[in-house]
Order: C-alpha cells, then structure tokens, then sequence
C-alpha cells in the first residue's frame, strides 16, 4: 500500500481525515480519503501499489471496459455511453483549432470505442490501454492502434488527445501529464474529463458517491485543483464543459450503493438529483464531471 504524504499538486504536507468510503463495485472493501488543506485534492490514501491494484479490476461487474449488459444499470450504462461517445466526439470537432493533420491520442482508451468513432470522421487513431483484457475486446478496425503504454509512441504527436475519465486513475499525476504534453503539437488540443467531488451530487452522497470509486480512483478533484495542476505544467485552459449526463448514471449508482440494491424509488430519487445537480451547477459551475480543454 501507498501512503501519499506529498500533494501532487501544490506539494502540501497538511491533511485531514475526509471520508471512508467502501469500494462497492469489487471487493466492499473500506478506504481512506484525505483531504490536502492548501489546494482540496481528495487522495484515496493509504491506496494500493501498481501491482495490487489490478484485482480491484477484476470483477464481472465492473463494466467500463466490457460491451456486454447483464444488469438494467449496465444497459442504461451502455446506452448512455453510445450517445456521449457521439457527444464527446462533437465536443472535441468543436474545440480544436483548424488542421490538416488527424491524428488523436487517446489516452486509456478501454476497448477503444471512442477511437472508433474518431475513425469513422477519418481521423488517423491511436489508443493507450494498460488492461490486457480491454485491448484484447477492442474491435479490429482499431485493435492494432491500442499499446499498452504511452512509450510505444515516441517520437509520435498528436493534435487531440483525450482522456475521459482517465486521469484519476494514474499513479503519477505529474510525470502523465508532462508526458502527454511532450506528444502533443503545438497547435494540438487536451481534453481531460474526470469527476468534480464539488459538485452538488459529491456533497449531498458523501461517502456514497459513486465519483470516488475507491481504490481504482487515487485521486478526486475539482476545479481549483485541476486548474492549478494545468498550471503546473504551463497548459492553458481554453474552456470548462459540463458532463451533465454524468449526474444522472453517478446519482443512479449512488443510490445503488446507498441502498445495497436498485429499486424503482432509487431510479425516481436519482433522476430528480440529477436535475438538482445539474441545476445548481448552473450558479457555479460544480457539475458532476468536467472536461477542462487545454494547450500549449
Ligand atoms: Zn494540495
């Protein structure tokens, strides 16, 4: 296990005790969250190292790697993800600058379903996936683009590169990010969507907030930290965008996991939340997820 007594971001050394939090997805086991004073990172702390980490992977029902539905929240999962997989590709069209060249990154690419549709606009894809058993689910149009580390691609760069929902998942938040900006143009774009613990939906669920998803998430940000952290590594923020669907699917598995089990009165409980985070974010900003779009 690691203890993290440095924050990657502002480097502070003071923390408080945040939350305990249960991973509901894998093995219901319990974990810390600690709070830096000086910047609000929430790290997951004590966290499992590289290689005890992969069996909190390892379950059935952890599907954000896998095509098949089993459960009524896996279907409204998948359905879900084909709508933002088609909006997260119109986000990118509009938020790069003019380019002759297509070449995207995306960087923890699972099965490599968004790269997908980046090939189907004729973009020339390539995909970083460290789950042998995601790589191995891609679908042949892109199976050979997907490595299972960013080195297989040096000397390559890249004018979009993304990361949905990647970022909190890192071990090292510093060296990825300096890393990607190494691939990246000069004119290219980044796009980085992780989950806001600010958001109205992360108070009001606290510990059963399903956007701390311990251990897998090491870190929880907001935007505060996320901005200083782009700071850090001289990427200039050109936009913040709303993930508004996130506050439904994550108030949704919240509920689940308040309960121990879905129920209709959940599904009811987690659409009208949903709505309220999504309301109250629109007086500042705290949605349930944020893609923060960034250059050189
Ligand atoms: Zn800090």
């Amino acid at each position: 296990m690691i203890e993290v007594t440095n924050c990657p971001i502002c480097n502070g050394k003071n923390f408080v005790p945040y939350l305990q939090c249960c991973d509901h997805s894998v093995t219901q086991e319990t974990f810390s969250l600690i709070k830096c004073t000086k910047c609000g990172l929430v790290i997951t702390s004590p966290r499992p190292d590289d290689l005890e980490i992969q069996k909190y992977y390892a379950s059935s029902t952890y599907i954000s790697h896998l095509g098949t539905a089993q459960t009524l929240l896996d279907r409204i999962y998948l359905f879900a993800r084909s709508f933002t997989l088609r909006w997260k590709w119109s986000i990118v069209e509009r938020n790069i600058l003019p380019t002759l060249e297509k070449k995207i990154l995306d960087f923890g690419c699972g099965t490599g379903e968004f790269l997908r549709t980046a090939k189907q606009h004729s973009w020339n894809v390539a995909g970083v996936e460290p789950s042998e058993n995601a790589r191995t689910q891609a679908s042949p149009e892109v199976f050979n683009h997907i490595k299972s580390s960013l080195p297989n691609f040096s000397n390559q760069t890249f004018n979009v590169i993304t990361l949905w929902h990647v970022l909190e998942h890192v071990s090292d938040l510093d060296s990825t990010i300096g890393d990607l900006k190494n691939h990246l143009t000069q004119e290219g774009t980044l796009f980085i969507a992780v989950p806001n613990h600010s958001s109205w939906d992360g108070k009001h669920y606290q510990e059963k907030w399903a956007g701390y998803d311990v251990p897998r998430h090491f870190w929880h940000f907001n935007s505060k930290n996320m901005l200083m952290l782009l700071e850090n590594h001289s990427l200039e923020l050109v936009e913040i965008i709303p993930m508004r669907l996130d506050a439904f699917y994550i108030s949704l598995l919240s509920e689940k996991y308040s309960h121990n089990r879905m129920s209709a009165v959940g599904l009811i409980k987690a659409f009208f939340y949903g709505c309220f985070s999504n309301v109250n974010a629109k007086k500042n900003n705290e949605y349930s997820s944020l893609i923060y779009v960034a250059r050189k």
